[in-house]
């Protein structure tokens, strides 16, 4: 292997050198295709190279790229924000926007800001963010505290808070070994429990993913729970933060995945779709009911990094905004997204080992299992879900890996979410991809 000094996830694999991108296509220095069947990790949700955003870039950097925030403010921030919360209907008076770099500062700043709510409304102590197991909610100290991600958390156990709390909606492997509607949603209950337990006046907030991405492989959770969830943390005064960075921006066939369950966020977190991959922007919005007692109080949010709101990346994320909206991306999202399932739903049964497909929109993920009947995972050892991309990438298709499956005992999951550009019969050729993949695998498992 030639010496290199980039630090890439695994030093000992060899990575293809990216030439250049075409829509859900991407292309390698050696010549070969590839098809973005992830949006490479569910960002590139309008494709690769689209042009109307390439001009937006050039447009913008020929006026100013930086500008820091604490010296002025730009034109396409300020119609971001506005835009944002033009988008994100439900809560009363709208949002307001804290621009960030990725989905971690995100989090990371919802954090800060409902534990400062509380703060500038009067209320000490409330100062911890609960969450559930099977989650990922960024990388930095704060977001991996509210994460429930074992494997990424394990290193950094004695740095991080003892934030997650409560089990995931996973219906396919019930927490409580039952089913839904009779559970009567025990999983959702589970955070009344835990905040009986904990004490209402130490937590400020319950954070979630409306359907669980890295860390579940697109668990959607049963209609219902985020009304349960939502019902309990108004009645113990605790604020509910969406973290809809994967989910958010048109992925799941909504605007934000959220209003599936019509259901509204006292703050809400974007990322990856928001620039689809052009430029790194990430976002943090929050409701007028949060900023009214910081409005009234210190009149300053105690968060904040250097390339906050800089405008080059602003006019992206608005340009994505107009792309998404004048090419009915939200409404193909959902279309092809519901073929795309349907697809994926004819190969499992082919393949004995596709234990579950679930998803909404052009967010699928399938769980594989070593027995259908048991649904037992297959052994650590194997490591099929790395068997599965790797092999995927060898055929030309990329996917994402995801985490499932028991708790120490572990599982494999892939999630499929190709641009919501993707026509159907590009999806078809997603499927003939996948199925040689897993007939390959197959083959390798014998
Ligand atoms: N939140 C969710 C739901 C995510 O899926 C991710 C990344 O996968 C993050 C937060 C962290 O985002 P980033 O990798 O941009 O820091």
């Amino acid at each position: 292997m030639e010496e290199t000094r980039l630090i890439k996830p695994l030093l000992d694999k060899e990575y293809p050198m990216i030439s250049h991108g075409d829509g859900i296509y991407l292309y390698d220095t050696d010549g070969k295709k590839y098809i973005d069947g992830s949006s490479g990790a569910i960002t590139a949700s309008i494709g690769h190279g689209v042009k109307e955003i390439i001009d937006e870039m050039e447009k913008q950097a020929n006026k100013i790229s930086f500008v820091y925030r604490s010296q002025f403010t730009s034109e396409p921030a300020e119609k971001l924000a506005t835009k944002l919360s033009e988008l994100a209907k439900g809560a009363d008076g709208g949002y307001w926007s804290f621009f960030v770099n990725s989905g971690s500062e995100a989090t990371e700043t919802a954090m800060k800001i409902a534990i400062q709510y509380w703060q500038e409304k009067g209320v000490k102590g409330k100062n911890k963010i609960l969450s559930r197991w099977m989650s990922y909610h960024g990388i930095t100290i704060g977001a991996l505290s509210m994460s429930g991600h074992t494997v990424r958390r394990a290193r950094f156990v004695s740095l991080l808070e003892d934030y997650p709390t409560i089990s995931p909606p996973y219906c396919f492997r019930c927490p409580y070994d039952t089913t839904y509607p009779s559970c009567n949603y025990l999983c959702a209950y589970e955070l009344e429990k835990a905040i009986n337990r904990i004490g209402a006046e130490h937590i400020a907030a319950f954070i979630a993913e409306p359907i669980i991405g890295a860390a579940g492989g697109a668990i959607v959770p049963p209609d219902g729970y985020y009304q349960v969830i939502k019902k309990i943390c108004e009645k113990h005064n605790i604020l509910f933060i969406a973290d809809e960075v994967m989910t958010g921006i048109a992925r799941t066939g909504k605007m934000f995945a959220l209003e599936h369950w019509e259901t509204n966020a006292d703050i809400i977190t974007l990322g990856k779709g928001m620039s689809a991959g052009y430029t790194p922007i990430a976002a943090t919005l929050v409701s007028e009911k949060i900023m009214e007692p910081i409005k009234k109080g210190s009149r300053l949010i105690m968060s904040g990094h250097t390339y906050s709101a800089n405008p080059q990346s602003a006019s992206v994320a608005l340009a994505v905004l107009k792309y998404i909206e004048s090419n009915n991306l939200v409404e193909a999202a959902e279309k092809n997204g519901r073929y795309m399932f349907s697809k994926l739903l004819e190969l499992q049964k082919k393949y004995p080992i596709i234990g579950d497909i679930r998803g909404k929109g052009m967010l699928c993920g399938i769980e594989f299992v070593s027995d259908m009947i048991t649904k037992f995972p297959f052994k650590k050892e194997i490591d099929l879900t790395t068997m599965i991309v790797k092999q995927a990438q060898l055929n030309g298709l990329l996917l994402y890996p995801a985490a499932a499956g028991i708790e120490g005992i572990g599982g494999d999951a892939i999630l499929i979410a190709p641009p919501l550009t993707i026509t159907c019969d590009q999806i078809d050729e997603i499927i003939i991809l996948l199925s040689q993949t897993l007939s390959d695998v197959e083959k390798e498992l014998r």
